[in-house]
């Protein structure tokens, strides 16, 4: 380890004013400490969040939700609200981690959490992300594990949250507080791709704070689903995922929203698969042909084409599930 300081923040400004300084927040430190034990972090200064009072669900009877950036996965994912009406975001949650890790992270710090790509957590490998303009060390090595969808020349480091995927595909925001005063953004835009930019994976401005995340208004009766494939059943990253959410109206889907998880370097939003449902009756079918455009625009890796059958099956079987409870 190496020297650095520790304090506890006491308001939301108190702690805004030490991260625009440079410190580094820390609420369940279930990503930071890691990496700051493997000395991929050294932060010269942390600042604890873990008490500030932004740990609260807020569930509105039109369905608005709001979850407190600092609510943990295992809270948000037994709420009843949640449960209740996007248990897409239960699944996930729960497909998460372990118990342990979901009783400590917290929402906010799962959305930020950063890649679990081997190379990145060794210090002694190349890699882009970590140490920009060094070479990325998953692109000739191995690789079975990376990403397929918005990868680029310098990184395939897949987004290691569930969580994630299934706020992407509900159109989720984040509510930010900094220097500069408070900005929503959506979740979508707050991730970014790595592009020739691959240390830069949010788009926070510095000093700035997820307060809360806000889950739009779905209409009544949204079935929802989360669906995660991997190599065990317990405690293990995607090798593929989806989250899917149908609502249908008049016979006819009119809601429908598809995100995969495991493939992207950020939540991958599964538009042309959406397109294919939107209008139509809900049939076996249906479910099959849609899923066939889930890996639209892919470009595998020497040791990961087996994700472009298995996303299709994963997509395919999620949406049959979540379609015959319709
Ligand atoms: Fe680093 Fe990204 Fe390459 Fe992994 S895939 S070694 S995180 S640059």
């Amino acid at each position: 380890m190496f020297p650095f300081t520790y304090r506890s923040a006491s308001s939301v400004p108190e702690a805004v004013a030490a991260a625009a300084k440079g410190a580094r927040y820390i609420a369940g430190g279930t990503t930071l400490v890691d990496l700051m034990r493997e000395t991929v972090e050294r932060p010269d200064a942390v600042v604890d969040i873990s008490t500030l009072p932004l740990n609260k669900i807020h569930a509105a009877d039109a369905g608005l939700l709001r979850i407190g950036s600092l609510v943990t996965m295992a809270e948000a994912a037994a709420h009843r609200a949640v449960r209740g009406r996007y248990l897409v975001i239960s699944q996930a949650l729960e497909a998460s981690a372990s118990a342990q890790l979901r009783n400590m992270a917290t929402i906010g710090g799962n959305l930020l959490q950063r890649t679990r790509c081997s190379y990145f957590r060794d210090v002694s490998a190349d890699c882009n992300k970590r140490r920009p303009g060094s070479g990325c060390a998953a692109r000739g090595g191995a690789n079975r594990m990376h990403a397929i969808l918005g990868t680029s020349a310098s990184c395939v480091a897949t987004h290691p949250s569930d969580l994630a995927v299934a706020l992407v595909a509900l159109d989720a925001a984040v509510q930010l507080r900094g220097p500069a005063g408070e900005r929503r953004l959506p979740l979508a835009e707050l991730l970014l791709k790595p592009a020739h930019t691959p240390h830069r994976e949010h788009a926070l401005k510095p000093g700035e704070l997820i307060t809360r995340v806000d889950v739009p208004e779905h209409p009544e009766g949204l079935a929802s689903g989360y669906l995660k494939v991997r190599d065990r059943q317990s405690y293990e990253f995607a090798l593929t995922s989806a989250a899917v959410a149908l609502h249908v109206t008049g016979g006819r889907i009119t809601t429908a929203r598809v995100a995969a998880g495991g493939v992207g370097t950020v939540p991958w939003r599964l538009d042309a698969v959406e397109d294919a449902l939107i209008g139509q009756r809900p049939h076996p079918k249906l479910w099959s042909q849609a899923a066939q455009h889930a890996t639209r625009g892919a470009r595998p890796l020497e040791h990961n084409r087996f994700k472009l059958p298995l996303l299709t099956r994963t997509v395919e079987r999620q949406l049959t599930e979540i379609g015959d409870s319709l």
